[in-house]
């Protein structure tokens, strides 16, 4: 008999993960391999929030913290959520944890019983489906259309909605497609939501700071009749280049809150102390270099969505916000290239011209595939040379 548990049996690693792990591997056997993988800023981390850290850890900062973060940075939380997105939250409104997955893990082992469905719209973050697997519940997938902008329709939501379900998870800007909601999009899905009181609403708004051409961010939280039953998921590892420090954080309903803190309680305790406190220097500091970054994806993206649309058999949409892209490669899966599958092209891609890049599938929508241009210009215009002769090659 397995040692292994049923529950994990339900899933899988992540598979952007395994291909970074993958491209790492071919890099270190001697291989030019460039990696379109990575869902992480390519920047570092600003000096001010580093000194804030080093400060912490002088300062003798190095002791447990409450279990869902300090005082300081909860605080730090209420501010952000008052200033940039028009929120009240009370302190015990809010909890922090060890990178916003974490958060959502928790979030899902907290609420789900068995059998709960969790809406998630696809093309979505890799982890959600396996994370509602594990919590025992059951992910119902909705495929979103690329003329709809691969978002969720108010049509398609209404439809997917049972008497099983607990949660809609959101996220805008979206990873892979980079796709940001409007406030119309979110106020149409609203309509249906308010309807439908049962329901729950996770919004993931980690990439809420990427964006571009004057996107105006809106979350689902500030449609009143619904923060109620909502539960904002964001995190500093993406706005402020702090990947590696494991601080996320989610505001909602008081009763969701304190059962994330009591699992928290009994598995990882409190995030680490020296983030927490360079977490209150990255949202209370100067927000400055936020624009700046912003300015230098956006060249980036608008660089490779220029260059795929140029190639023949790729279909590129410009997304408005995160760091990635989710290109169509449907026009080369044929007899004549042979290749009848995303994951086939991906592989064919990564074994002829060393670039890596995650195929569509993963996300929950085959025909795809999808680009993190959070690298170099230099690695971007290489590595668009190299498709672009893949694509000849074959076709
Ligand atoms: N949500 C989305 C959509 C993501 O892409 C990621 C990271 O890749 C996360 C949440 C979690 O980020 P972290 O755990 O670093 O805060």
């Amino acid at each position: 008999m397995s040692i292994i548990s049923d529950s994990l049996k339900r899933i899988k690693p992540s598979p952007t993960i395994a291909v970074t792990q993958k491209a790492r591997e071919l890099r270190a056997a001697g291989k030019d391999v460039i990696g379109l993988g990575a869902g992480e800023p390519d920047f570092d981390t600003p000096d001010n929030i580093k000194d804030a850290a080093i400060q912490a850890i002088r300062d003798g900062d190095t002791k447990y913290t409450a279990v869902d973060g300090t005082p300081a940075l909860k605080k730090a939380i209420v501010e952000k959520f008052k200033r940039e997105n028009n929120l009240d939250f009370n302190t015990d409104q809010i909890t922090v944890g060890t990178g916003g997955k974490q958060v959502l893990y928790n979030a899902f082992m907290a609420t789900l019983n068995k059998g709960d469905e969790v809406i998630i719209p696809a093309p979505f973050w890799v982890s959600y489906p396996d994370m509602v697997l594990l919590a025992g519940g059951k992910p119902k997938i909705i495929k979103c259309d690329e003329k709809d902008g691969f978002k969720l329709t108010a049509k398609k939501l209404q439809k997917a909605i049972s008497k099983k379900t607990k949660w809609l998870i959101l996220n805008s800007p979206s990873n892979p497609t980079g796709a940001g909601y409007t406030k119309n999009e979110i106020e149409d899905l609203a309509k249906i939501l308010i309807k439908n009181k049962r329901v729950h609403i996770l919004s993931d708004d980690i990439y809420e700071h990427i964006r571009y051409d004057n996107f105006n961010f809106f979350t689902i939280a500030q449609i009143s009749k619904l923060k109620d039953r909502t539960l904002t998921m964001n995190g500093v590892s993406k706005s402020y280049a702090m990947t590696g420090w494991r601080i996320g954080y989610a505001a909602g309903p008081k009763d969701i809150i304190k059962a994330i803190g009591k699992i928290q309680s009994q598995s990882t305790s409190n995030p680490s102390s020296v983030s927490q406190a360079a977490a209150v220097e990255a949202l209370n500091g100067s927000q400055d270099f936020i624009k700046e970054r912003s300015d230098a994806f956006k060249e980036r993206r608008d660089f490779v969505v220029k260059s795929l649309n140029n190639i023949k058999g790729i279909n590129c949409l410009t997304p408005n916000g995160a760091f990635y892209v989710f290109p169509s490669c449907k026009g080369l899966l044929n007899k004549k290239t042979k290749l009848k599958t995303d994951s086939e092209f991906v592989q064919k891609l990564l074994e002829k011209e060393n670039v890596a890049v995650v195929q569509g599938s993963a996300f929950g929508l085959d025909g795809y595939f999808r680009i993190s241009y959070a690298t170099s210009m230099e690695n971007l215009k290489k590595a668009m040379d190299r498709i672009k002769s893949f694509c000849e090659s074959i076709s």
